[in-house]
């Protein structure tokens, strides 16, 4: 019997026991074509030479020092190259292990933030309801998704849920897109006008939605229209890069695309590619400033944080993506692998729509194409699309559609950046 705890407890899984390039296999010879690198996860596929050999060169040099006592080279190594190529106004980097605690210490800090600034009644946080931002009990309040909150709700603190912007869903037809994003925008605006601007503390999305949703980029204008929301109120905006962050869409910063400058991004996943558990939150000046001449520290922290062996692997991420001009690579190949979905499922009378950025791309999955109406949830077709992949040799993100009880299951596709035509 199996003493680990594993997330279906009636699942039968493989161990898998290597991997090269986009593929996972197991000790019998079973290879997969890892599709969606594992959850976007995988972005330089497995066994990556470049990035290996700087995980043990650290780890020769020294494993770890906790953070109370010391810095170590790749932390700021690491820092200096995601704040150089950063967004406007980014200055900080809190290290961490992974997404949800980056969100964590977003949340945490923007709080912190206001405090110092004298503005305790700042105490709301608004979200929307299409969004994961992680499982811990903080992030999870942040997040929209049902399911996932329903038996923790009395854990949770109290964040407000707006709209999302899904013109797939929400889009009328007599309306242009710009129109769309930014009547989705101005949802922000009436829920911080009945909270009072005064007791807000910030607005947190995922500049394109992943796991709740399949890939949904957002409507034109719609992200500059919520700065300009925030900018009016005083409101921090955070972005959660998690998924979609780190070259994912074609750029290194997915809000590069929109053209946005938020005040605190969280990214983890494609960051640590899946070699070590890295996340990160990047702040502005500003804040941090803010932090430094008011109490000098931020009442949050981790064993882990600013981990060495995981920031010598980050920086050789981030060095990989760049020197090997990944990011054109994933507009090519996320185009191709949109064309070809497109040319492959555009007819089929069960998909509704194909969407997304660079190589993150979902397909939705609908009872009926006109109506739009999704499968009843009884018949698990997420699940099933997930398992008949698998046996098939592929790994892809099959999700249900669990917000507002009108949205389709979804496939989420997020190839390593290496990934062939053929492939
Ligand atoms: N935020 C987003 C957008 C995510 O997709 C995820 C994970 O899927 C998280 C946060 C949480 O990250 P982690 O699972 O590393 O805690």
């Amino acid at each position: 019997m199996s003493h680990v705890f594993p997330r279906h407890c009636h699942a039968d899984l493989p161990a898998a026991t290597g991997g090269a390039g986009c593929y996972i296999h197991d000790a019998a010879g079973r290879r997969w074509l890892d599709g969606s690198g594992g959850a976007a996860v995988s972005c330089l596929g497995h066994g990556d030479r470049a990035v290996l050999d700087a995980i043990k060169a650290q780890l020769d040099a020294l494993a770890y020092a906790h953070t109370g006592f010391f810095t170590s080279e790749p932390a700021e190594a690491l820092a200096d190259h995601l704040i150089a190529r950063a967004p406007e106004g980014l200055e900080r980097v809190y290290f961490v292990s992974g997404g949800s605690e980056a969100i964590e210490a977003a949340l945490k800090l923007a709080r912190q933030y206001w405090v110092e600034r004298g503005e305790p009644d700042r105490r709301h946080l608004i979200a929307r309801r299409q969004s994961y931002h992680g499982n811990t009990l903080g992030a999870l309040a942040a997040g929209g998704n049902e399911w996932r909150r329903a038996q923790f709700s009395p854990l949770l603190i109290d964040v407000r849920h707006i709209a999302p912007c899904y013109a797939y869903r929400d889009q009328r037809p007599d309306e242009r897109a710009e129109d769309y994003g930014r009547r989705a925008a101005d949802e922000l605006e009436a829920e911080v006008q009945r909270l009072g601007p005064e007791n807000v503390i910030g607005f947190i999305a995922e500049p394109v939605v992943g796991a709740t949703a399949g890939a949904v980029p957002p409507a034109p204008g719609y992200f500059a229209r919520i700065r300009e929301i925030c900018d009016r109120h005083g409101l921090l905006l955070i972005l959660d890069e998690v998924m979609c962050g780190m070259g994912r869409t074609g750029t290194l910063y997915a809000c590069e695309q929109d053209g946005i400058r938020p005040d605190i991004l969280c990214m983890a996943k494609g960051l640590g590619a899946g070699y070590q558990p890295i996340g990160a939150m990047l702040c502005s000046g500003t804040i941090y400033d803010t932090i430094r001449d008011g109490s000098g520290f931020f009442q949050h922290g981790h064993t882990y944080q600013g981990h060495p062996t995981a920031a010598a692997c980050g920086l050789a991420v981030v060095q990989a993506i760049e020197e090997r001009g990944l990011l054109d690579r994933v507009q090519t190949q996320g185009a191709r692998l949109q064309a070809a979905l497109e040319d492959r499922f555009g007819q089929h009378p069960h998909v509704g729509d194909i969407r997304g950025r660079g190589l993150f791309r979902g397909l939705e999955l609908v009872e009926d194409r006109e109506t739009k109406a999704p499968f009843d949830p009884a018949r698990r077709i997420a699940a099933r699309i997930k398992s008949t992949c698998f046996d098939g040799g592929l790994v892809c993100y099959p999700m249900p559609g669990t917000i507002d009880g009108k949205r389709g299951d979804h496939v989420l596709l997020a190839p390593p950046y290496i990934i062939s035509d053929t492939e």
